[in-house]
């Protein structure tokens, strides 16, 4: 990500969590730039805003308390996005049950593709451990595998020695 985003850039956390990716991509926009953030749960909501308050990043940050699905209707068509990372799943330390959807990612993926810039990046953390994350992980790969090769470059990354379940990356990149 750092070597594609830079300061000025706006950007998407499609699952700000406890607000680590958010941190992260606030400090590589800069004051100049915006994150755009999501997630469903208030409790993610307050974690982040609390992260990005300790480091006094919150103004270059825009956090929403809705789904990723809705960025169509939160962020112009016209808005040119470098970079978005989705990391699947629950939140740590949170409820296990609330858990991202295949229907609901694919709809922002592809809400974020149609605003990608050339050579923006979408990043996928995938995890296939917990109930439901098998269907996500495999929604996603078969989406990100049919996507048109020149349109698009897609890298796959997975631990070949670690046991369970860790987790892939995905990268989904504009050309
Ligand atoms: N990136 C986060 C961090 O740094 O802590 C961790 C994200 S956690 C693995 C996944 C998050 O996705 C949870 O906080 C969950 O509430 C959120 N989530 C689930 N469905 C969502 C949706 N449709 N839109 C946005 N966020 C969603």
């Amino acid at each position: 990500m750092n070597q594609v985003v830079d300061p000025g850039d706006t950007v998407i956390d499609a699952t700000v969590g406890n607000g680590h990716d958010t941190v992260y991509l606030a400090k590589l926009v800069g004051p100049r730039g915006l994150v755009y953030g999501f997630d469903i749960q208030q409790m993610a909501i307050e974690n982040t805003t609390a992260a990005l308050k300790a480091e006094q990043l919150e103004r270059q940050v825009t956090l929403t308390h809705a789904g990723h699905e809705t960025i169509d209707e939160l962020i112009a068509a016209k808005q040119p996005i470098k970079c978005a990372i989705f990391n699947l799943g629950y939140l740590p330390g949170g409820d296990k049950n609330i858990i991202t959807k295949p229907a609901t990612t694919l709809t922002a993926i592809q809400s974020i593709q149609k605003r990608l810039t050339t050579n923006g990046l979408i990043i996928l953390l995938v995890y296939a451990g917990h109930p439901g994350g098998k269907q996500e992980a495999q929604a996603v790969t078969d989406y990100a595998r049919q996507l048109d090769q020149h349109q698009f470059q897609v890298l796959h990354y997975g631990f070949m020695n670690q046991i369970h379940f860790p987790p892939e990356l995905i990268a989904i990149q504009k050309r």
